[in-house]
């Protein structure tokens, strides 16, 4: 089994990563996925999913565990895996490298997008999306022909409130705290692979293809 996590702050291009590794045959396995699928099928599990989250509790860090080793189990060995959204803690990390383990497997890479926070800021805040079909647009990087109008639908555009500034900046400030023990931890391990993520789509594909190679 070959096993990639991915992690990068929002709007750092992990869509692009995701897609990227796809069509190298990579499975992608977004927890965040995977528990709406467990809430969707009404198993056990996503019952308990259930029950934590309109009681506002976050999901322990054992059952998304359970729901990864489960993924993997069913899988059978010969796979490749892109992990995205997980581990989401430094005790969710570790208890994946005991599973890991016992199959007698590790995590082969961590491929770390870096992206300033500004060019961040700018990406996100200067996003536009139409209220019918949901394209979305950035008012410098790729503009709608018409200022504020949809180019296929001709319905107006608005600002979505997660692409305001105050939440972006929310959003990444919470990215960093969470993440940084767990860039630390495999850091230490030797298995961070750097990507520049502030350049543009396609320089981030060509990069990532390069240094998995
Ligand atoms: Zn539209």
């Amino acid at each position: 089994m070959t096993a990639i996590i991915l992690l990068g702050p929002p709007g750092a291009g992990k869509g692009t990563v995701a897609e990227v590794l796809a069509e190298k045959g990579y499975t992608h396995i977004s927890t965040g996925a995977l528990l709406r699928e467990q809430i969707r099928l009404e198993t056990p599990l996503g019952m308990d999913i259930k029950a934590r989250m309109d009681q506002g509790r976050f999901v322990s860090d054992r059952v998304v565990v359970e729901m990864v080793r489960e993924v993997l189990a069913s899988a059978g060995g010969e796979k490749k895996f892109l992990f995205d959204g997980f581990p989401r803690t430094l005790a969710q990390a570790e208890i994946f490298d005991g599973i890991l383990q016992s199959e007698g497997t590790s995590i082969d890479e961590v491929i770390l997008l870096e992206c300033a926070d500004d060019a961040i800021i700018e990406r996100l805040s200067g996003r536009r999306t139409c209220i019918k079909c949901g394209m979305v647009y950035h008012v410098k990087y790729n503009p709608a022909s018409s200022a504020g109008v949809c180019d296929i639908d001709g319905c107006e555009l608005i600002h979505r409130p997660d692409d305001n500034v105050e939440t972006i900046r929310k959003r990444l400030d919470v990215y960093a705290e969470r993440t940084a023990p767990l860039i630390a931890y495999y850091k230490a391990k030797g298995l961070i692979l750097p990507v520049d993520a502030s350049q543009s789509i396609d320089a981030v594909r060509s990069t990532v293809l390069e240094k998995l190679r």
